[in-house]
């Protein structure tokens, strides 16, 4: 049975079309972005490298049960490397108040308006 593979081969697809859009978003805020730039990155390649597995294990027929490796082996990768894959915080790394969306995405500081108020001409440059 291949039935979630064919499920996850088709749907995976969407969170890599959303992270290609968050990508392109941030080439404007490419004074500030700094890390969260080649995090969004290297989320999309391990899930295109699962994706491609997801391919590779129906086309060899392989069931759907070795799904549960692949999903361990792509939870490891992302543990194993988090500060790169996820360098986001909801709250200001100096005074702790919460961060709006606009600094969460894009902004590789997690500074706060009140804490990095100097960065907003930097956002403008391409
Ligand atoms: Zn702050």
């Amino acid at each position: 049975m291949t039935a979630v593979a064919r499920f996850l081969l088709k749907w995976m697809l969407v969170p890599v079309l959303l992270l290609w859009g968050y990508h392109l978003a941030q080439r404007r805020y490419s004074g500030t972005v700094g890390a969260k730039r080649e995090a969004t990155l290297l989320v999309t390649v391990l899930l295109i490298a699962a994706w491609v597995v997801i391919y590779a294990f129906i086309r060899l027929a392989v069931r759907d049960i070795f799904l549960v490796a692949l999903a361990a082996a792509v939870i490891a990768v992302a543990v194993w490397q988090r500060r790169r894959f996820f360098p986001y915080r909801l709250r200001c790394a100096q005074c702790f108040r919460p961060l709006g969306l606009e600094r969460i995405l894009f902004h590789g500081n997690n500074l706060c308006e009140t804490c990095d108020p100097g960065d907003h001409a930097k956002e403008t440059t391409p």
